[in-house]
């Protein structure tokens, strides 16, 4: 279910945030839960402020059972144990998604496609996953590399640390008695404020929190919820109240950090632009729309986008406790066309002084990329200019040929002789004599056409001025 003032609207840079319960079926707190929360975020809207808040800015998807066939077989009144865990063909699902770290040959069932599908069409930024029998708030990686240094319990951390940590601990804190960090029972951990990384408490393969922060850009947290998987009806009031304020809390978390449009120089949205925050080696990625939104603490930060015919392009921006900062990302395209909406945006072209230049004038200085035209491209304008140029840079098809069958003759030769490796291509003399009759005609070439580019531009550069 979608919780949101208008549901069915998808205004542009409205965040998704999803909570998805009894993924494992006899943990029964968290699915009871979602249907509490969803009547609480629908029958307070006008008499709570905060709630009023998120359901104006955020898009609220609830998931309540992941798992209903588990559930079915699930018995009221049993706190542990498997019965009702996995689905009706015996799937564990929180081990059925690919992982990031080690490859999972579990068959993927029905309910972790629907999933992954449901991650691919819908960009979410933030999601809680909700499980039962134990008390804590558990956050990725849950998984590890294999490592000999590493024992069954040192953590995984993600280049997020410090915000899953902060997510984490904005549930733990919120909950009535999670951040205390009692153990359920004795024998089992009690967490320090209530919070773990996943694979410092035990690592796992397949589990749903990694597939969505590596392959879906989601921040999902784990939460454990009930110290007892599926307790007596009688008891759920009381899990209600425990769990009420972190559930409602957690979600606006959303509204923290950066978000943006990745669009090129004429407000066209950018879709699927690769992007990363410095330092934080992990990729996510525009919407169709250009989209983009990242949970970050208070601080300075850049973020790199990189795209398909586009050069890489890079924004530098502040987050504070406050509002989340919207940072939009222009990117220019590795080739310029000739394009009339990029010349002078100051003021009109003055016609007296125009003497036919069909190239890409910007603006301002070479430096902000705008003024890169493609050899191609001058030769096709500037024909006028000079006739020769156009016959003298292109290298015909035979004189490529040439140049790749002389490496491969030579490549070939040498494997015979047996001194030579795949990696490792001393050409022979007639590839060398081949190769340098094409570096001279690039060197002649490629130097006069870049001549030609400075000259043209610093000319055009001068009667602008
Ligand atoms: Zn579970």
């Amino acid at each position: 279910m979608v919780v949101s003032r208008y549901p069915n609207e998808e205004p542009i840079l409205k965040p998704n945030v999803k909570y998805v319960a009894n993924m494992h079926g006899n943990e029964a707190v968290g699915r009871e839960l979602m249907l509490h929360l969803i009547t609480y975020l629908i029958n307070n809207y006008y008499t709570d402020n905060y709630v009023r808040w998120l359901l104006d800015t955020t898009r609220i998807h609830i998931m309540p059972s992941m798992n209903p066939d588990g559930f079915e077989s699930a018995i009221e009144g049993q706190c542990s144990g498997g019965q009702g865990r996995y689905n009706a063909r015996g799937f564990d699902l929180n081990r059925n998604f690919p992982d990031f770290f080690k490859t999972n040959n579990k068959q993927q069932q029905p309910e972790t496609d629907a999933v992954k599908g449901w991650l691919d069409s819908v960009q979410f930024v933030l999601s809680g996953n909700i499980h039962g029998g134990a008390l804590v708030a558990s956050y990725p990686y849950d998984n590890e590399a294999n490592n000999m240094f590493t024992t069954f319990s040192s953590p995984s951390l993600t280049p997020d640390d410090d915000v899953f940590r902060y997510l984490a601990s904005v549930f733990s804190f919120n909950h009535e008695n999670m951040h205390l960090g009692i153990p359920c029972r004795d024998g089992t951990p009690g967490f320090s404020n209530g919070t773990t990384n996943g694979a410092a408490w035990y690592p796992l393969t397949g589990g749903m929190q990694d597939y969505n922060y590596v392959y879906g850009g989601v921040m999902e947290v784990t939460f454990e919820i009930s110290c007892c998987k599926f307790p007596l009806k009688s008891e759920l009031e009381r899990y209600w109240r425990e769990n009420r304020k972190g559930l409602l809390h957690f979600l606006g978390e959303v509204h923290k950090g950066v978000k943006g449009i990745v669009k090129d120089s004429s407000n066209n949205p950018i879709p699927k632009a690769a992007l990363k925050i410095r330092g934080r080696d992990m990729t996510f990625y525009s919407t169709k729309r250009g989209e983009y939104w990242r949970i970050l603490l208070p601080g300075s930060y850049i973020i790199e986008a990189r795209a398909d015919g586009y050069k890489p392009a890079e924004e530098e921006f502040i987050i504070t406790s406050q509002e989340v900062t919207i940072q939009n990302i222009t990117m220019y395209p590795t080739r310029v066309v000739s394009d009339q909406s990029h010349v002078s945006s100051e003021g009109p072209w003055e016609k007296h002084l125009d003497i036919g230049l069909d190239i890409a004038a910007t603006a301002g200085p070479m430096a902000n990329g705008e003024g890169s035209t493609s050899d191609t491209q001058l030769l096709s304008t500037h024909e006028k200019f000079d006739d020769s140029l156009e016959k003298s840079s292109v290298i015909s098809e035979s004189e490529y040929d040439e140049y790749f069958s002389g490496m491969g003759i030579a490549k070939e030769q040498e494997k015979a002789d047996g001194n030579l490796t795949d990696y490792d291509i001393p050409p022979t003399a007639d590839a060398v004599s081949a190769a340098g009759s094409l570096v001279r005609n690039f060197g002649f070439h490629y130097g006069f056409n870049y001549c030609t580019v400075i000259i043209v531009l610093a000319f055009s550069w001068w009667l602008r001025l």
